[in-house]
């Protein structure tokens, strides 16, 4: 039976773990220029630290788990901690950047992970050097095709910003006609260190208006809104993919979220935008019960938006992208 109950009815079943800070790309919306400063290891959960915390949130309820980062495949024992977690009762989720797809597929397969997210944010390799300040392009592109081929559930997620990729927005959408892929536009959000400006949003609206100039209002096919889902999910007639648009900061969704998090250094997050967060791992690691702390975390959410007014605030308040991990 599902305990995580917050204050406004909502069952959080839905576990997005930080395996490492770290990340072999720089994307400029996700890590601040100057990176994150290098912190010992000991202020990490180490694997049986991991999987003993997860262990006890699939004993409150939780029923998947999505796996993310910085980068979670640089996460040197990656493979053995995906092992661990394939044995509970969950379904397996992870969000990469794809660089080192190939080097994991068998493990994923394995495993029984076959739901990923897969971050592109432009279909131009110039582009790709300016956004993620490396270039890795060629293999992120080649390992979402191997990844459709191998007959994994791909999504792209692309981070729309205004005058830099949203003229590409049709082009990810064209992805979607032979391929059984879903692309997810996902608007920009504040967080420490990647000077976000609202005037740099693109919203749900100029993302279906420009689809549907291009494709015709008629054949923009519109998805129900799923229970607990983040996008709005359209569909071009005819095309064997869909596109969505996570809009949280212009629409957000949070009255069905389920969605709890935990970070590399064993805090939880209630709520992508909280930074109120609550130290597991010093309390586990001092022999304490973290039950407790679960139940009053959760207890303790907002309605939305952790509780923010003024979402810019996150730029300030809360952490970089890199080290909560989406
Ligand atoms: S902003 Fe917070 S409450 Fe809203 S959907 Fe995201 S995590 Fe959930």
């Amino acid at each position: 039976m599902n305990t995580l109950i917050d204050t406004y009815g909502r069952t959080h079943d839905y576990l997005r773990i930080s395996l490492i800070e770290r990340c072999n790309l720089r994307c400029t919306y996700c890590m601040p220029e100057e990176g994150i400063p290098l912190r010992d290891r000991a202020e990490f959960m180490t694997e049986e630290e991991l999987i003993y915390i997860a262990k006890k949130f699939v004993e409150f309820g939780v029923k998947k788990i999505r796996l993310t980062g910085g980068e979670p495949l640089i996460k040197k024992n990656f493979a053995s901690i995906l092992d661990h977690l394939s044995q509970l009762p969950v379904s397996l989720h992870m969000t990469t950047n794809g660089v080192l797809l190939d080097k994991y597929f068998n493990d994923l397969e394995k495993a029984g992970l076959n739901h990923l997210n897969i971050s592109l944010d432009t279909l131009q390799e110039d582009r790709f050097g300016t956004i993620t300040r490396r270039k890795n392009f060629a293999r992120v592109y080649e390992n979402i095709q191997e990844a459709i081929a191998r007959g994994f559930k791909v999504k792209v997620n692309a981070v729309l910003i205004k005058d830099f990729n949203d003229d590409e927005i049709l082009n990810f959408i064209e992805l979607t006609k032979n391929n059984n892929l879903g692309i997810r536009f996902i608007e920009f959000m504040p967080f420490q260190g990647n000077k976000w400006d609202t005037t740099k949003k693109v919203s749900e609206e100029e993302v279906i208006l420009k689809a549907a100039n291009h494709f015709g209002h008629k054949n923009i096919i519109k998805s129900p809104f799923e229970n607990n889902a983040t996008a709005r999910v359209f569909q071009v007639a005819n095309y064997e993919g869909d596109f969505g648009i996570i809009s949280t900061v212009t629409n957000p969704f949070c009255d069905t979220c389920n969605r709890l998090r935990l970070t590399a250094d064993g805090k939880m997050k209630n709520c992508l935008f909280s930074n109120k967060e609550t130290d597991l791992l010093t309390t586990l690691r001092n022999g304490g019960d973290i039950t407790s702390l679960i139940l009053e975390n959760v207890k303790a959410k907002k309605k939305g938006l952790g509780g923010l007014s003024d979402l810019s605030k996150s730029l300030s308040e809360n952490r970089p992208m890199t080290t909560i991990g989406g």
